[in-house]
């Protein structure tokens, strides 16, 4: 059975694309819908594995290409739903021989190489947590997230693992460390006390594994970007699988002829959730590229493997818009239908290049690691309202509330929040009850961020609530400021924060990064202040604007504010462990 819901863009859920419909439907809806699409167990259980791969293949679907993997340097692998449902029984079969129970941490270490899909997939077969690092990651990031999580399963490569091994030693409960040497790359022999995966791959049962997980059994551990602080580390169960599969198809108007690529690592949520779960559980087939970022190679991926869906962030967005239009035409880009954001806001002169570059805008939606799936959304089939994070999805209630947890009337500011109970809404920060308690008022969950709706029902993000610049009683969202600034043709990056200020409590101070061939000049400097007082009210235009070669950001791209500011004061810069290098 399928839902026909007015949000998709063609195929068998013809839209119809007014705001009317959209909350008529909205109105209409029931999860119960969605959970009517998928298989579950026969025991009644549920099992993101299972829904993802093995139930393409029970329905005949085993020959189509789940994953188009391209190597950093060059290798090519395509793998079927067959291979991928032998290869992560395989995996849970492994675990299952080394005796890990049901519920015990398996962390992934590893660069995006088809082995951390098994893996990870392997892992939820086998009723385990499953937890991706980021392969960036230095030692001690590594060493707090397997220490917090108490993981005994660590698979990775030889050179990441030369990279922490000496904080293997110091971690009591990991009790295996499995070493995938991806076309024998390395020539070096295993450590001592380490396992091969392809040996223990090559003895493993590749047909049958028990599933015994339920819909409440935790899945995934997911730490958070750390952009406001110290990351934590979110825990999720099977249950999100349907928020997954639902917004896959309304959010990123997944068809299962569609060829989709999502530029985010597993190592974050969106590598995960949109970069596994999503898209599988929809039967699509998915681009894998191993390698990093670079203008001209990622057009050659989309080019080369006629992407049709492209999910990435809005720093990604601005790095293209940095080496200009002109290479996007130089390459053929017409296999391309839907692009869309996450991540952090997506300015609106990014929505608009995107008309510039590749002929459509570009979809920003909003959630977070601890929502587990997108919550907010332009869809495929409304208009794009540029710097608008969209509108809710079906079956969540979002609400811009006070600190009461009254909501506020359309159009005010306020804290964002989302009524407890979603699908794909964390279970706890692991080992922090206390935490997670603390992120409830009454029964709405509150997200952190400030933000307002507009009288058609879309949500405006304003900032977090910790960067919210309160300047002579008017409160400020950094967004809307940067925003302005990256209108100008000179700057490709602003970042604003709040400087203490004897009289105003604090002054809007912002940092810029420049294009390529712009020089950081005096008068430049003028001329952004100009620019940006001619377009912003008085208290909210820059007092100060300072040049930068870059800016500080997370390694999943989010620019770090907390940083710019704690440097601006000379105060210390707390948890840097998800920091990217210069
Ligand atoms: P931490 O919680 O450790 O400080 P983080 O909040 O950046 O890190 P994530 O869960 O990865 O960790 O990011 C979610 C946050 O990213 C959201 O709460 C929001 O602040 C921001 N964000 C994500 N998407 C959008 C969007 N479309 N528009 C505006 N902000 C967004
Ligand atoms: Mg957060």
């Amino acid at each position: 059975m399928t839902t026909h819901y007015p949000i998709r863009k063609s195929g068998p859920f013809r839209v119809a694309p007014n705001l009317a419909d959209h909350d008529k439907a909205r109105a209409a809806f029931q999860w119960a819908d969605i959970e009517r699409e998928l298989d579950w167990l026969p025991n009644g259980g549920l099992n993101i594995a299972h829904e993802a791969i093995d139930r393409h293949v029970l329905r005949g679907n085993g020959q189509k290409v789940a994953m188009r993997w391209e190597g950093k340097n060059g290798e090519r692998e395509d793998v079927t739903f067959e291979q991928f449902r032998r290869e992560t029984n395989k995996f849970a079969d492994v675990l299952r021989s080394l005796g890990v129970a049901k519920g015990e941490r398996v962390f992934t270490f590893m660069e995006r190489l088809p082995e951390i899909y098994h893996a990870v997939f392997g892992t939820l077969k086998a009723g385990c947590i499953a937890g991706p690092l980021f392969s960036a990651f230095g030692p001690d990031p590594v060493r707090d997230r397997l220490d917090y999580s108490g993981a005994t399963v660590l698979v990775t490569q030889p050179e990441l693992r030369k990279k922490v091994e000496h904080i293997l030693p110091a971690l009591p409960n990991l009790k295996h460390v499995i070493v995938v040497n991806k076309n024998g790359r390395s020539k070096e022999p295993l450590a001592k006390g380490d396992l091969d995966y392809d040996a223990l791959m090559a003895k493993a049962n590749q047909s049958f594994v028990p599933l015994t997980t339920s819909r409440d059994d935790y899945s995934i551990m997911h730490f958070t970007s750390g952009t406001t602080g110290k990351p934590k580390g979110a825990a999720h169960r099977h249950n999100s699988v349907i928020q997954q599969y639902a917004t896959g198809k309304w959010c990123l108007d997944l068809h299962p002829d569609d060829i989709y690529w999502c530029t985010a690592d597993p190592g974050w949520v969106t590598g995960t959730s949109y970069g596994m779960i999503a898209p599988w559980t929809n039967g699509v087939t998915q681009v894998i590229y191993e390698g990093g970022f670079s203008a001209r190679k990622w057009y050659e991926i989309i080019q080369r493997y006629k992407v049709t869906v492209w999910y990435t962030a809005p720093t990604a967005i601005r790095m293209l818009m940095k080496s200009g239009a002109a290479l996007p035409k130089s390459h053929d880009l017409s296999s391309l239908r839907f692009i869309a954001s996450v991540g952090e806001p997506l300015n609106p002169e990014a929505v608009m290049w995107g008309l510039e570059a590749f002929g459509m805008g570009i979809h920003d939606n909003w959630w977070q690691t601890e929502t587990g799936a997108i919550m907010i959304a332009n869809y495929a089939s409304m208009d794009i309202r540029p710097g608008s994070m969209g509108r809710p999805i079906p079956g969540v209630e979002v609400g811009i509330i006070d600190g009461k947890g009254n909501e506020v009337p359309t159009g005010e500011e306020g804290d964002l929040a989302v009524k407890a109970g979603w699908p794909s809404m964390f279970r706890t920060y692991w080992n922090d009850e206390e935490r997670y308690r603390s992120r409830f008022l009454g029964d709405w969950y509150i997200t952190g961020d400030r933000a307002r709706k507009d009288k058609d029902g879309y949500f405006w993000f304003i900032g977090r609530a910790d960067d919210v610049i309160n300047s002579s009683g008017h409160l400020i969202g950094p967004f809307e400021v940067e925003s302005v600034l990256i209108e100008h043709p000179a700057v490709a990056e602003a970042g604003v924060i709040g400087k203490p200020d004897p009289i105003a409590m604090e002054v809007v101070k912002a940092f810029v990064s420049l294009k390529d061939g712009h020089e950081p000049t005096e008068q430049l400097r003028h001329e952004l202040m100009r620019f940006a007082r001619s377009k912003l009210a008085a208290a909210t235009a820059p007092r100060e604007i300072e040049f930068v070669k870059s800016l500080p950001k997370t390694r999943s791209g989010k620019i770090m504010r907390r940083l710019l500011k704690a440097r601006e004061l000379g105060l210390p810069e707390g948890d840097t462990s998800t920091l990217e290098d210069d």
